[in-house]
């Protein structure tokens, strides 16, 4: 086998702990855990141990492997999630686990097994962090389950228990990083970690979504344009709401024009990339059309502004991916950008749904008018 790139831009540190296989929400229609009687074939709730599988899988066995360097991730103390969680929610969620399992919301599910899972994920991207502000590697990336984005500082929303992006974050803050960014691709808006930082000037969150809006109790903020920060945060919580449809050519128009020029004003000095191959063009979980040349491409992207800004130091987090398949391909694709590399070292097996990217570069382009007129400071002249 080769050995490792000697250059830390040219690796990536994957933090990984396969006691995150424990969270199993059950089976049932969909996500809801429930039998009605009618079908004879219940699926897996789509969060389900299956997808992580093959992440980590195709990182072993695939072209990127190489390039890859294999950490040990640890479950985070509960201490550590009061920096971004409130002790009621944390006291909710233990005794939840101690009374042997708690649906927190719909498609939320709390069994034996997913507290230790929760906690290891947190730790683990805890740990992925710190392994860049030691400076013992540039780029990591966290390969977590359950995700996070969603969960908010006081409650549980979207399959998600803790923040682990929200956590390492507060990390990279709370060890002297004035300004943090956060790229979150995943199709849902990571409400979570904008409600985290809503009243914060020292992370900047970017989202881009899909247009679903409120879906309930559990997940009050819209994801629209307006939901713009508050207070010192005004201005530091950016939504990019996409039409349905969105792929390739939309997400690197939005990238374009909206993205890179934002995080180029706010000079990071740590990135967050949060990824979810649920914007893909096959996931049950989203309507949007990305493939892995669009991933690869955000990926390229995003690793031009670590160099550009924050000295290369780049955090990946894992969050949703629900296609068993394509969300593992998709993975594979998005780090192959985030290295940079000139040539694709897996193709697509199936990427074949045609993109009409005129509505995506008309919603884009009101988004940046909407920018130009209460969020000046973030749009390029
Ligand atoms: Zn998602």
């Amino acid at each position: 086998m080769a050995s490792l790139p000697s250059s830390s831009s040219d690796r990536i540190d994957v933090f990984w702990h396969e006691g995150m296989l424990k969270h199993d929400a059950g089976v049932g229609v969909f996500d809801c855990a429930m039998d009605p009687g009618f079908l004879d074939v219940l699926e897996k709730h789509p969060e389900n141990s299956d997808r992580v599988k093959n992440m980590v899988s195709i990182l072993k066995r695939g072209p990127i492997s190489p390039r890859i360097s294999w950490h040990t991730g640890r479950p985070a103390q509960i201490p550590e999630l009061l920096s971004f969680h409130t002790p009621e929610y944390i006291k909710e969620l233990v005794e939840a686990d101690e009374a042997g399992g708690k649906t927190l919301c719909a498609g939320t599910i709390l069994n034996p097994g997913s507290w230790d899972a929760s906690l290891l994920a947190a730790g683990t991207a805890l740990s992925a962090m710190k392994h860049i502000l030691d400076g013992h590697g540039k780029i990591a990336y966290a390969l977590v389950r359950p995700p996070g984005h969603h969960a908010q500082p006081t409650q549980a929303d979207g399959y998600c228990f803790l923040n682990n992006a929200g956590l390492a974050v507060q990390l990279a803050l709370d060890s002297g990083c004035r300004r943090v960014v956060t790229i979150d691709i995943d199709v849902h808006y990571g409400n979570g970690t904008a409600e985290g930082f809503y009243h914060s000037d020292n992370v900047l969150t970017i989202s881009l979504h899909m247009n679903h809006g409120s879906w309930g109790p559990s997940h009050p903020q819209s994801g629209s344009i307006d939901e713009l920060g508050e207070g010192k945060g005004l201005g530091f919580n950016l939504n990019i709401p996409l039409p349905n449809g969105t792929g390739d050519r939309g997400y690197e128009y939005a990238m374009d024009e909206l993205v890179v020029p934002a995080v180029q004003k706010f000079e990071p000095e740590m990135m967050v990339l949060v990824i979810g191959q649920d914007s893909s063009a096959f996931d049950p979980n989203g309507r949007q059309c990305l493939t892995m040349e669009g991933y690869r491409e955000i990926g390229r992207m995003v690793r031009k502004l670590a160099d550009n800004h924050s000295d290369r130091r780049l955090l990946v987090v894992q969050e949703g991916g629900y296609h068993i398949t394509y969300s593992a391909y998709c993975l594979h694709a998005t780090l192959e950008g985030v290295l940079n590399l000139p040539v694709p070292l897996l193709p697509d097996p199936i990427a074949y749904y045609p993109e009409d990217e005129a509505l995506a570069v008309k919603v884009v382009n009101s988004i940046r008018q909407h920018w130009k007129n209460n969020v000046p400071l973030f749009v390029e002249d």
